[in-house]
C-alpha cells in the first residue's frame, strides 16, 4: 500500500537468488515431503552450498556476515512460496545466533561452520509436555557427575526435531530448583546415548515440518557442552529472553508474507471465477473484503518494517516485537479466513495455496510465545 523502503538493491538481488532456489530445489518436492512429514537432508546441504543458511553469522564461521534484512528476504520468499516445511529460520536465525552470541570460542568454531554448511541441522528445545508458556517451570534436569552432566527429561513440539543433529536444550541445572536462575542451555548432540526422537507429530498444518518430541534418558554430556561454558550456568533464561524479540519478528515477517500471498492469489482467483454471469471480483462484497484486507496488510507491514529497521539498529524493544508478532499473526488469521471464503469450495481444497496458508498460519498465534503471553509482555510497559 505504501512503498516499502526497507531493502537496498543488494537485498532485492538476493531475493531473486532465493526465489530461484526455492522454485527449483524446494517446491518440486514439497508435496512429497508433506506426505512423509519431513524434508530431504539434501536440500539443507544444497542451501548451505548456495550460502542460504546462517546468513547473519560472520564469514570466519562460514556465514555471510549479512544483516537481518537478508534473513527477512529469505523468510518472506519461503513463506510466499508455501515452503512451510523448511526449518531454516529456526536453524539459521535462532539456533546459530544463540551459538554466535553466547557460545564459547570452541563451541562457535565447532558448530557454526557445520550449521552454515547444512551438514548439521539445529533445533532449540524449550517447550515440554507439561509446560510451554511458563518456561521457568521446565522439568528437564541436568545433574553434575564428575566432568559431565546427566540429562533427564523431554521436549515437545520441537521444530526440526526429527532431523536434528544438535539441539540446544533448556535444562534446570543441579538438584536445587532456583526457578529462572537454574535454567541453563546445553548443547546435546543427537547421537548421544539416551537421546531419542519420536516420529514427527501429525499437525493441523506445516505438514512437511518435522516437529517432534525429544526424549533424554540419562544422557551424558561433558560440562563443555553448556552454552557459554561455565559462565553460561544459570544464564539460560536471560539468553532466551534476549533472543525472543527477534524470534517474534520472524513470525511477524511470516504472517505478513502469508497474508500478502493469500491476498494476491485470491485477487487472481476472484477475477477469473464467475457466479451469476459475472466475475466474483465484481460483487461489492468481494471488492470491500479485498479492500479491507489490503488495508490491514499494509498497516501491519508498515509497523513490521519499522520494527525491522530497529532490529538492524539493535534498538527493538520487547513490547514492539511482541506487538508485531501478536497483531500480524492475528491479522493473517482474519485474512486467510476471508480468502478461503472468497474461493468458495475450492478454498477448502489443499491444492489451492489459500487452503495451505489457512492451515499453516494458525500456529503463528501459538508458537514463539502465545498471543496471550504477548499481551502480558506489552502490558508490562504500560
Ligand atoms: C508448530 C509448532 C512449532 C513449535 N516449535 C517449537 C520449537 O522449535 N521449540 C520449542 O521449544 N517450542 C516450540 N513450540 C512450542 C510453542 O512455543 C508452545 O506451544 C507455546 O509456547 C505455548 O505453550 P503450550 O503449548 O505449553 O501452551 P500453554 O502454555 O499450556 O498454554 C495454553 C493456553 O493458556 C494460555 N496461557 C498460558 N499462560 C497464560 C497467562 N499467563 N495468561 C494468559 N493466558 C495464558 C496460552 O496463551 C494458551 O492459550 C512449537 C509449537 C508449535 C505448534
Amino acid at each position: 500500500m505504501l512503498p516499502r523502503t526497507l531493502f537496498a538493491s543488494e537485498h532485492e538481488d538476493f531475493r531473486e537468488t532465493c526465489r530461484r532456489f526455492i522454485a527449483e530445489s524446494v517446491m518440486p518436492k514439497h508435496e512429497e515431503w508433506e506426505a512423509r512429514q519431513y524434508v530431504d537432508r539434501e536440500v539443507w546441504q544444497q542451501a548451505g552450498e548456495m550460502g542460504l543458511l546462517c546468513l547473519t553469522i560472520p564469514e570466519e564461521y562460514g556465514g555471510l556476515g549479512a544483516d537481518r534484512l537478508y534473513s527477512t528476504v529469505l523468510i518472506e520468499e519461503l513463506t510466499k512460496a508455501g515452503a512451510s516445511g523448511i526449518g531454516w529460520p529456526v536453524h539459521s536465525d535462532i539456533v546459530a545466533p544463540y551459538m554466535q552470541n553466547y557460545g564459547t570460542q570452541a563451541q562457535k568454531q565447532h558448530w557454526l561452520p557445520q550449521l552454515a554448511a547444512g551438514t548439521c541441522i539445529g533445533s532449540i528445545g524449550m517447550t515440554e509436555p507439561g509446560t510451554g508458556s511458563d518456561l521457568q517451570a521446565i522439568k528437564t534436569r541436568a545433574v553434575e557427575e564428575g566432568d559431565d552432566y546427566i540429562i533427564n527429561g523431554s521436549k515437545i513440539f520441537i521444530t526440526n526435531g526429527y532431523l536434528t543433529d544438535m539441539c540446544i536444550v533448556a535444562c534446570k541445572i543441579g538438584e536445587e530448583d532456583k526457578g529462572a536462575g537454574s535454567v541453563t542451555l546445553i548443547i546435546v548432540e543427537a547421537d548421544r546415548e539416551g537421546f531419542s526422537k519420536a516420529k514427527p507429530l501429525k499437525k493441523v498444518g506445516l505438514h512437511a515440518q518435522d516437529t517432534c518430541e525429544l526424549f533424554f534418558k540419562d544422557v551424558r554430556v561433558p560440562k563443555s557442552n553448556v552454552l557459554g561454558g561455565e559462565a553460561g550456568i544459570g544464564k539460560g533464561f536471560t539468553m532466551l529472553m534476549m533472543e525472543l524479540a527477534w524470534e517474534r519478528m520472524i513470525i511477524a515477517i511470516m504472517a505478513q508474507a502469508t497474508a500478502q500471498a493469500a491476498l494476491d492469489s485470491t485477487i487472481d482467483y476472484v477475477k477469473q471465477r464467475k457466479a451469476f454471469g459475472k466475475p466474483v471480483a465484481a460483487f461489492q462484497n468481494t471488492r470491500f473484503k479485498l479492500a479491507e484486507m489490503k488495508t490491514e496488510i499494509g498497516v501491519g507491514q508498515s509497523f513490521v518494517d519499522e520494527c525491522l529497521k530497529r532490529v538492524v539498529d539493535g534498538q527493538l524493544s520487547v513490547e514492539a516485537a511482541a506487538a508485531a508478532k501478536m497483531w500480524s499473526s492475528d491479522m493473517v488469521s482474519r485474512v486467510v479466513d476471508e480468502c478461503v471464503q472468497l474461493h468458495g469450495g475450492y478454498g477448502y481444497m489443499l491444492e489451492y495455496p489459500v487452503a495451505k496458508a489457512y492451515i499453516d498460519s494458525r500456529a503463528m498465534r501459538i508458537f514463539g510465545g502465545t498471543n496471550e503471553i504477548m499481551k502480558e509482555l506489552i502490558s508490562r510497559s504500560l
